[in-house]
Order: structure tokens, then C-alpha cells, then sequence
């Protein structure tokens, strides 16, 4: 399989030149040149499948043989869930409620980021390795993308990082998460700005780099992986006889990596109703999905699910494609629009073609509260802050008939703040007692390593100007070890 551009079908590339190189030449992100299909059969045979080897088996259908061979890519996936509380069911489901809920967060980070960000940090060491050098990630994170990220590159050998989050926007476990792991060859940054202010810089610094490489869910190596939580959920919560079944997902919104995912999924076959977006009052997903306004709000605002902030989730391009049956040239028309004005505007047509595969719902932190007290009050079962949103828009769905799976996508653990804001000081002591995972805590004894700050300048342009120079320094030095 070769992965072409979202903005030109002629830009053509192997699987490993897309992944190591994050964005496509053009702006434009990777997407596999044709997806495959799957059908009930298929369905069938994957649903005896332990989780690393469902992995390597889609995988399978995107990577040629004589770019990895079997046996390596088998190994690369068991490697990359090895960590996880159960490797072989990476992703629990338990009822709660009327719902099924995907348990997206036993990796090693507590994080659905884990379940991608290991295959694809293993997968670029393993090229790495055949080619004999060495490359840096450089990543960008409004929370749980980064610790995923260290954590993963970590355990390579040919692998460093340099990781950017926004100053005091993320919280303290996080934090820890990166700042702990005193390595050489691991970097974090903290910069005065808000959450997507890192991308164009990094953008810049990627183009044309093949020392370099970004990870972030723009990197195609992303929503494949994360496609196969998708199967592996509708998997178990489906019999197999009754397979074909459509099943609905809510998950919490952020860059659109997740869904996209499960956008990419649908269209191979995979029996999915309605793909929902629950935002919090960074909105813009769930505007397009509702208005098909795609603005750039003017500001980030804060929220108590910062890991869903977002201005623009640049995922959506990928959407767009596939929305327009892979129509290249009138997506780069669009994104060309969107760069630009940073305002594009879908006509009513291609509206109500997003809204039969797409809903939305958008959440406010106090809704967020009152949703995490009454799911903890009712069925005795306690939510990150980002779930929670996402159990707000399951309940506020009206679903008719379609059952519905929310995903959870991080444990509790991670932020104590929010937790103990929606819910109160007892109601996380009783966590901290009973339900806080022990690998999480050896955490919170780790010595710090103070991050490195990139100060705000004048003005946004002239910062992220600033920042460039700074991140090409400490990529310089992160490579000269
Ligand atoms: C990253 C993240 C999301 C959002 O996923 P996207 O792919 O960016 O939409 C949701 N919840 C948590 C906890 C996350 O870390």
C-alpha cells in the first residue's frame, strides 16, 4: 500500500517515507492511497483475535510485506502492548449504565494516546534501525500526547524527543510525566501560549526534514493504529452472529485523530452508525458538524478538559477526503481556504453529508461537573474529566435504536485538580485508597527536571518565530549526544 496527499493524489509515498515524515510535502497529511474493505467474514476471523495481533492483522492491510515482513511487524505490535495492564485485551468494556464503555487508558501513560503512540514510535525506531541513523520527534502536546510520546521513545535506542506544552495549561501528573524522565535524550519545553501555539512552528521545522519527525495525530501512523480500537470494541460488544450490527461511538473531541480513526474504519466496512464529537466550549468541531462552519475561534478558552482544547483540529482535512470520496483537489481548495482566512464554510450539500456519518455535542465545564457526580452518584463509576464529557453527550444523544459505546480515554488518575473540582476532596481520598493505580503512583515520587521556558514575545507571529529558533537549537543539541 502506498499513502498519497489529502491535497494531491500524485504526491505518492511508501509507508515509511509517510510516517517519518509526518506531513505530506504539500501541507497536505497522509492518507493511504486506496482503504481496504472488510466485510463479516473478516469480522468474523478478528474476533478471536488477542489485541496485539488484531493490531498487527489491520496493520497488515496498509504496510507491505517487503517493507516490514510478518514476523517483524507481529513482534512490533506485542512489543508495543507489553506494557499495557492486559496485553492481550489492551481495551476493556464494562457497562455502565445503558452504555458500553471502551476503557482506552491502561497503557502504560493512562491514556488512549498510548494505544497508537507505541506502535508508531515503535515503528519509526524499527526503520530507524534498518537504515542505521537516528531521528527526533518533536511533538507538541496539550496533555497526554507527550507523556505517551517520552514514555514511548524512552524504551528505543535511536529515538529522542523534544516535547512543547503549554505553560501551566496542563495538569501537575502530566507535568510529571514528562519532567521525570531524566534522560539525554528526552526534552521538555513549556512556552507561554496556549495550546496549538507550538503546531506551525513545528510544522515549519518538519518540512523537508528527514532528520525529523512529528507524531502528533497529523502523522498518518496515528489513525491507523487507533482504528483498531474501534474494531476491537464493536468486537466485543457485538456477537459475532449478529455482526453487522450498527453500533454508534462517543468520544471526547479534541484534534480529530481519534475519529478519524473510526471515520477511516466506517468507510472499510466497519458497522459504525453515528461517529459522535463531544467538544467542551472550544467548539469549532462541533460547529462544523452542526452549522458546517469550520472558523478558527479568535481564543483558546479554559477548561477543566484541557486535553480536548483545541482551535483547529487538523484531522478534520482528513475527514473532508474521505467526505468528498477522496476529492483532492477540492480539499486542497478548502484547505488552501482554511490556511488562509482561517474561516471555511461547507454549503448545505456537503452538510448533510457529514451529519449522516457525524453528530456532536458541545459541553460546559459545569455540565462536565454534573455529569462526572451523577455517573459517579448513579452507577458508582468515576470519570476523567475529559469522559465525562463525553458521557454528557452520550446522555443528551437522542440515539433511537443504534447502541452506543463512549470511549473512555484517560483514567482519573491523571488529574487530581478537575476530579476533586467536579467532584469533591472525599470523593478522590476514596480513589486515592481504592482506585488509583499503583504504577501511577511511583510518578508522583520522581524527582523533577526543571523544563526548559519559551518566553511570550510582542505578539503571536513574533513568538512563534522565536520558538522555532529555540526548538532548532535543542533539536541541534539533542542530536549532537
Ligand atoms: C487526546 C485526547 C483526546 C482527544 O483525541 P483527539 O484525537 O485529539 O480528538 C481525548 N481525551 C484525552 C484524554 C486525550 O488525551
Amino acid at each position: 500500500m502506498k499513502f498519497v496527499s489529502t491535497r494531491d493524489n500524485s504526491i505518492v509515498r511508501s509507508f515509511e517515507e509517510a510516517i517519518c515524515s509526518g506531513y505530506a510535502p504539500n501541507g497536505g497529511l497522509f492518507v493511504p492511497q486506496k482503504l481496504p474493505k472488510i466485510d463479516s467474514n473478516t469480522l468474523n476471523v478478528w474476533s478471536t483475535l488477542a489485541y496485539p495481533k488484531l493490531a498487527s492483522s489491520v496493520l497488515r492491510l496498509f504496510i507491505d510485506p517487503h517493507e516490514i515482513p510478518d514476523k517483524d511487524l507481529e513482534r512490533i505490535c506485542v512489543q508495543s502492548f507489553s506494557e499495557f495492564e492486559n496485553p492481550d485485551h489492551a481495551v476493556p468494556l464494562v457497562r455502565v449504565g445503558d452504555f458500553h464503555v471502551a476503557e482506552l487508558f491502561e497503557g502504560p501513560t493512562f491514556c488512549f494516546k498510548d494505544l497508537g503512540m507505541q506502535v508508531v514510535v515503535n515503528l519509526i525506531s524499527y526503520f530507524c534501525a534498518k537504515r542505521k541513523t537516528t531521528m527526533t520527534l518533536v511533538v507538541s502536546t496539550t496533555g497526554d500526547t507527550g507523556p505517551a510520546a517520552v514514555r514511548a521513545v524512552s524504551q528505543s535506542t535511536n529515538l529522542s524527543i523534544l516535547v512543547h506544552f503549554p505553560q501551566g495549561q496542563i495538569s501537575d501528573f502530566q507535568r510529571r510525566q514528562m519532567t521525570t524522565v531524566n534522560s539525554p535524550r528526552v526534552r521538555a519545553v513549556a512556552f507561554e501560549g496556549s495550546g496549538d501555539d507550538m503546531d506551525l512552528p513545528i510544522k515549519r521545522m518538519l518540512a523537508g526534514s528527514d532528520s525529523m519527525t512529528g507524531i502528533n495525530s497529523y502523522n498518518i501512523g496515528r489513525p491507523l493504529v487507533q482504528m483498531v480500537h474501534f474494531i476491537w470494541s464493536y468486537l466485543r460488544v457485538v456477537d459475532r452472529e449478529k455482526i453487522g450490527t450498527r453500533i454508534s461511538f462517543v468520544m471526547p473531541t479534541g484534534a480529530m485523530g481519534n475519529i478519524a480513526g473510526g471515520y477511516m474504519a466506517k468507510k472499510m466496512g466497519l458497522p459504525i452508525d453515528k461517529l459522535v464529537a463531544a467538544t467542551n466550549i472550544n467548539d469549532i468541531s462541533h460547529l462544523v458538524i452542526q452549522t458546517g462552519k469550520f472558523h478558527r475561534a479568535p481564543e483558546m478558552h479554559k477548561t477543566l478538559s484541557e486535553a480536548i482544547n483545541i482551535q483547529v483540529p487538523y484531522n478534520f482535512e482528513r475527514l473532508l477526503y474521505y467526505l468528498t470520496d477522496e476529492n483532492d483537489s477540492l480539499v486542497s481548495d478548502w484547505m488552501t481556504t482554511m490556511d488562509e482566512k482561517a474561516r471555511l464554510t461547507l454549503n448545505s450539500e456537503w452538510l448533510e453529508l457529514l451529519q449522516r456519518d457525524f453528530d456532536s455535542v458541545r459541553v460546559t465545564d459545569e455540565q462536565l461537573c454534573e455529569t462526572l457526580r451523577h455517573v459517579l452518584e448513579k452507577y458508582g463509576y468515576l470519570s476523567d474529566p475529559n469522559t465525562a464529557v463525553a458521557f454528557h453527550a452520550a446522555l443528551a444523544l437522542e440515539q433511537g435504536n443504534s447502541e452506543i459505546i463512549v470511549m473512555a480515554t484517560a483514567s482519573p488518575c491523571k488529574f487530581e485538580e478537575a476530579v476533586t473540582y467536579a467532584s469533591s476532596t472525599e470523593q478522590w481520598q476514596k480513589y486515592v485508597d481504592k482506585g488509583f493505580p499503583d504504577r501511577a503512583k511511583a510518578i508522583l515520587e520522581l524527582e523533577e527536571v526543571e523544563p526548559t521556558i519559551y518566553r511570550a514575545q510582542d505578539s503571536l507571529e513574533a513568538s512563534q518565530a522565536d520558538w522555532e529558533k529555540l526548538a532548532r537549537s535543542l533539536v541541534d543539541q539533542l542530536r549532537s549526544r
